[in-house]
């Protein structure tokens, strides 16, 4: 078992503190799609929002199984979408900042990140350019002493809370694809910087979901994170971590989905017996459980080789792929299962079924983790 004692107790606090402090509110949140303000600096002050990045940057200086633990703990707040915004900022934003941020930038960016009295976005979505990331066309351009960028970027999660915003943008030739992409750290405030639209989504309502313009934002040289033109190198790294965390919640949520299921089908009765009573009821959710059990330690095994510093790109598409197609298909066999209710606003699985569909499209669709496994591990 990849868990230590630690990462025992860390899970416990974790627990009572989603218990606690944030399910209750799940309903109210999911209704008025967005969440409390206070969110991100109490899990900040709980030190949740930097369990793996080192002390001196106030992180808790852990391993790659506590951002685990939190990412499935997290699953059991009841809104999809608060996870969601978490692992944007703890999973997808400060990663690359983490990795390769000057000193400065870590200061100025990460460490209040960590410390939740700034949030983060990631930028790379565009309204013609989603799969196709080497597609992009945010340009940001050389000016004397800096950068300015124009463009657009959408679905960007945490878009409208955001205080800052890690962006993709061309710094080169559209021809030059992957090769003229760079990363950039842009306030929120800056001129010209606005957020053009909060979308309305089919699930993770709680989550902010945001349409971004930028026309002449001014920039200066220290805004480039990273190398120039290395930017989507740095994002690909970026992905895999992401990747994986977002399978292990999609596990989690699938296996509360099962829990809450189970439950049902003993108290529900129809015919004069449980409908666990009937044989093809227990099948179903036999299978369930076989496929959440597989999964699980499929991901737990690949955590250990990303700990270790091995790059198993193959695998993650993998683990992605199947994780994404398990928790839609328990989703659905779950509320199958709960029959007219299950359609009701008012039982989790319709929730988990609208939030969990995210997971086979969002941090790459379901065909781009095809493609790369078909390249990478099978050579086609
Ligand atoms: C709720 C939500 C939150 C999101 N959060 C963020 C965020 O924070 N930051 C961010 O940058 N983005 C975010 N995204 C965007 C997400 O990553 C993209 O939607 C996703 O990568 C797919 O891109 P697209 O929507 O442009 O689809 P497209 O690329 O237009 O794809 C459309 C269809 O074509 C298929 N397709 C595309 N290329 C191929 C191919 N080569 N072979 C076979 N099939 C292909 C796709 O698989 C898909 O089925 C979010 C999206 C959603 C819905």
């Amino acid at each position: 078992m990849p868990f230590t004692a630690e990462h025992d107790a860390l899970r416990e606090s974790i627990r009572a503190f989603v218990t606690k402090e944030l399910r209750p509110h799940a309903e109210q949140w999911e209704h008025d799609e967005w969440f409390a303000d206070w969110v991100f600096p109490r899990m900040g002050e709980l030190g949740l929002l930097g369990l793996r990045y080192p002390e001196q940057y106030g992180g808790q200086g852990g391993d790659y199984f506590s951002a685990l633990v939190l990412s499935e703990e997290m699953a059991g707040c009841g809104s999809g979408g608060v996870g969601m915004a978490v692992a944007v900022q703890t999973e997808m934003a400060t990663p690359p900042i983490f990795k390769f941020g000057t000193e400065a930038q870590k200061q100025q960016y990460l460490v209040p990140a960590i410390a939740g009295r700034k949030v983060a976005a990631l930028g790379i979505t565009e309204p013609d350019a989603g799969s196709d990331v080497a597609g992009i066309r945010t340009r940001a351009d050389r000016v004397d002493g800096g950068w300015r960028i124009n463009g657009a970027k959408t679905f960007i999660t945490n878009g409208v809370r955001a205080d800052f915003i890690v962006l993709v943008c061309r710094t080169g030739a559209q021809e030059d694809g992957a090769r003229a992409i760079t990363l950039f750290l842009v306030d929120k405030g800056l001129p010209g910087f606005a957020v053009s639209r909060k979308l309305k989504k089919m699930g993770m309502h709680a989550s902010d979901t945001a349409e971004l313009s930028f026309t002449d934002v001014e920039i200066s040289d220290g805004a480039v994170l990273g190398e120039v033109n290395a930017g989507f190198y740095h994002l690909m790294w970026e992905l895999q971590g992401e990747r994986l965390i977002g399978a292990a919640g999609a596990v989690a949520g699938a296996d509360l989905c099962l829990q809450e299921t189970l439950r049902y089908v003993k108290e529900r009765h129809a015919f004069g017996r449980p409908i666990a009573g009937f044989q093809v009821t227990r099948h179903k959710l036999v299978d369930m459980a076989t496929d959440i059990a597989l999964v699980k330690s499929f991901i737990y095994q690949l955590a250990e080789r990303w700990d270790r510093g091995d790059y198993p790109v193959a695998e993650i598409s993998m683990a992605k792929l199947a994780a994404g197609q398990m928790a839609t298909r328990v989703a659905d066999g779950c509320l199958q299962l709960f029959g007219g209710m299950g359609y009701m606003d008012e039982v989790p699985v319709s929730r988990h079924y609208r939030d969990s569909r995210l997971i086979r499209i969002g941090a790459g669709t379901d065909e781009v983790m095809k493609e790369i496994i078909a390249k990478t591990a099978l050579g086609l």
